[in-house]
């Protein structure tokens, strides 16, 4: 989006507040300033030079989840998160709350394998004390080495007349440091089907966080390196396990480079396109499913999760209340806004409770990552799954 654009954008707003319907920020913090028509006035006003870029304003603009909520909701078509990201270019060195995290994102771009290695270290000895004081959040165990450090393809030597496809993964920093078993039990299940599988050790961070805080330059550096790596591929798809990398790459590289990587696609989709689910079966569960922001929003992904759960013997699946509303991860957002990010998360949590099912299945690392920390702070007794763990359940036990 440039200047222009921005300011167009900025000037259609009629303030209906269609758009503050299913923005989660608003809805927990009922307060005009934290909602999605709040942000877009503020946004005008900071254009006009009416409001003053200050500290306060900063806060407002980056307590915005970027959940994609509001996106589909204007009448007057304002691409709301596209607007609050720009937005953030302009706001970042007003954002004290977030300097240290931006730091550490910019260093860390080309340093992921070293700043995750640190933080293994720092995680095994001084978190375990400081997260029993309740100062910490929840954050998984980080694997010894990469996912993407056996980058390599893989094939099934025992299927050599039923040769499948080529398929490549984009890993995602979620799985290459901290999920690893979610890329293994995809693996396992391509390689099942036939598959030959392709991990690349040069993909980078898809750029989301970088663009969360403002850094609009990185993110683009960033993004053109994955499309020059991944469209060299002849694969027949590329798959990811996070619909907040894949909804970057669909729907935000053609916005910032004017390219994109053509055949990412979420698993969901993969799994019903190729008729993965025909004849599976599972030991009994009740499952409700939760959707993650960007699968649904972002994405438009809905049914497709909810059709592979269903199709598997064994499994009822019930329907939470509020299944659409946001868990209150946000990747970054729940670091800045401790406070914000557990309220939302609480809703959904008794959501999940009070639908009775014994698992939650969800499409997102990072909204496995809030839903483990609720449950050990709220003691509730749930089993959390990927929807891949689901399928390779179904299909290896
Ligand atoms: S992206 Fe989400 S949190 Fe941000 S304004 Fe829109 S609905 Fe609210
Ligand atoms: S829905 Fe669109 S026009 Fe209405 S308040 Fe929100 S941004 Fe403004």
């Amino acid at each position: 989006m440039n200047e222009l654009q921005y300011y167009q954008e900025l000037l259609k707003c009629v303030r209906c507040g269609a758009c503050k319907a299913l923005c989660p920020t608003y809805s927990s913090a009922l307060d005009e300033t934290m909602g999605a028509r709040g942000r877009i006035a503020m946004l005008g006003a900071l254009r006009e030079k009416t409001l003053a870029p200050t500290k306060r304003l900063s806060d407002k603009i980056f307590s915005c989840i970027l959940c994609e909520a509001c996106k589909d909701l204007c009448p007057t078509g304002i691409n709301i998160p596209e607007t609050i990201y720009h937005g953030r270019i302009k706001l970042k060195e007003f954002y004290r709350r977030g300097h240290l995290l931006r730091t550490g994102v910019k260093f860390s771009l080309s340093r992921m394998d070293t700043v995750f290695s640190v933080l293994r270290v720092l995680r095994k000895f001084f978190y375990p004390p400081l997260y029993k004081t309740g100062r910490l959040r929840y954050i998984p165990e980080i694997a010894p080495s990469s996912f993407r450090e056996s980058a390599q393809v893989y094939k099934n030597t025992e299927l050599r007349n039923k040769k499948n496809a080529r398929i490549a993964l984009f890993v995602g920093c979620s799985v290459n440091y901290l999920y690893q078993h979610l890329g293994d039990a995809l693996l396992r299940i391509l390689l099942t089907k036939g598959y030959e599988v392709v991990v690349l050790k040069g993909e980078v961070c898809c750029g989301a966080p970088m663009r969360a805080h403002g850094l609009e330059k990185e993110a683009i550096r960033l993004a053109k390196k994955n499309i020059g790596l991944f469209n060299k591929m002849r694969v027949e798809a590329i798959l990811c396990m996070c619909p907040t990398c894949t909804m970057t790459i669909k729907k935000q590289y053609p916005l910032l480079v004017k390219d994109s990587i053509e055949k990412i696609m979420d698993i969901n989709e993969f799994f019903i396109k190729n008729n993965f689910i025909s004849g599976l079966e599972t030991t009994r569960k009740v499952i409700t499913y939760h959707d993650p922001c960007h699968l649904r929003y972002g994405l438009g992904i809905k049914n497709e999760p909810r059709e592979v759960l269903k199709n598997i013997q064994g499994i009822e699946l019930i329907e939470m209340q509020d299944a659409e509303e946001c868990c209150g991860f946000g990747g970054l957002f729940c670091l800045n806004f401790k406070k914000l990010s557990k309220d939302i998360g609480e809703k959904k949590i008794n959501s999940i409770h009070n639908s009775w099912a014994d698992t939650v299945v969800t499409s997102c690392p990072g909204c496995i990552m809030q839903l483990e920390d609720l449950k050990r702070t709220t003691n509730t007794k749930i089993n959390i799954m990927h929807v891949v763990e689901v399928v390779d359940e179904a299909m290896h036990s």
